[in-house]
């Protein structure tokens, strides 16, 4: 288990940062992958942008955009279809096996 999915079982989301240049790591890295800094664990930002929406079953899927760079595949719990830009909330997190990350729209 690491502090990553660690965290995230706890509602935490966090991701490593650079202290040398201030940019989030992702995936979550000892070493920045632009100037190979050190990284700390950092909270994220709880704003999304959505990229990417897909619906299956009546559940909407998404792949959400937080800082610019850090990607993840969620679901958004509004019956809602926004489309790709929008920004979406970050409700709460988990991992169970994999990272679960539920979104409501902004
Ligand atoms: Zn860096």
């Amino acid at each position: 288990m690491t502090r990553f999915e660690d965290e995230l079982k706890n509602n935490n989301f966090v991701c490593s940062k650079c202290t040398k240049c201030q940019h989030f790591v992702w995936p979550p890295s000892e070493f920045c992958n632009k100037c190979l800094g050190d990284t700390v664990w950092e909270p994220v930002s709880k704003s999304a942008k959505l990229v990417e929406i897909s619906s299956k079953d009546g559940k909407s899927f998404c792949i959400a955009e937080f800082e610019g760079n850090i990607r993840v595949f969620g679901t958004i719990s509004d019956s809602l279809r926004p489309n790709p830009g929008h920004g979406l909330v970050l409700e709460y997190c988990s991992y169970d096996d994999t990272p679960k990350f539920v979104f409501s729209v902004e």
